[in-house]
């Protein structure tokens, strides 16, 4: 049947994009898990890279556990609230930690590429969804008026 070959065709296009999509999340995931990791310090961080971006959802849950393990603390020059040596502000009054930057001082530029890799990669996934969404819709508007069967 001419229409439901068309419709296939459609599909595989369809698959193809969230294949595409799926690919480009784990790039992004990867990246944004790799310039975190830099931007820590951590020696592992193309390990945890490759390990995020070609395995996905269970490396990157295991790094988030293990990524604030073994960090100094300081305590905030202006309020006295204890946080990590690595952040640039006080989380609590967003005072500047003049000791982050001299630690690292590339380590805030790659914090910033990670948080906007892991924003493409959420952005990716939504567009995912979305698109999915929009597929079921439309074949379920297809199979109402012509009554295909796959
Ligand atoms: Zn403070």
């Amino acid at each position: 049947m001419v229409v439901s070959s068309g419709i296939s065709l459609i599909a595989m296009t369809m698959m193809l994009f969230v294949s595409l999509l799926f690919v480009a999340e784990h790039v992004l995931f990867g990246l944004a898990a790799y310039h975190d990791a830099q931007s820590q310090g951590n020696p592992d961080a193309v390990i945890w890279g490759l390990a995020v971006g070609f395995l996905g959802i269970i490396p990157g849950i295991i790094y988030l556990c293990v990524r604030g393990s073994g960090r100094r603390l300081v305590r905030c020059a202006n309020c006295g609230y204890p946080h990590d040596a690595s952040d640039f502000c006080c989380p609590k009054c967003g005072e500047k930690n003049p000791a982050a930057a001299e630690a690292n001082p590339y380590a805030q530029v790659l914090a910033s590429r990670a948080r906007k890799e892991m924003i493409g990669g959420i952005a990716v996934i939504a567009a995912g969804i979305l698109l999915m969404i929009l597929v079921m819709l439309f074949f379920g508007v297809f199979m109402m008026r012509y009554r295909v069967i796959f």
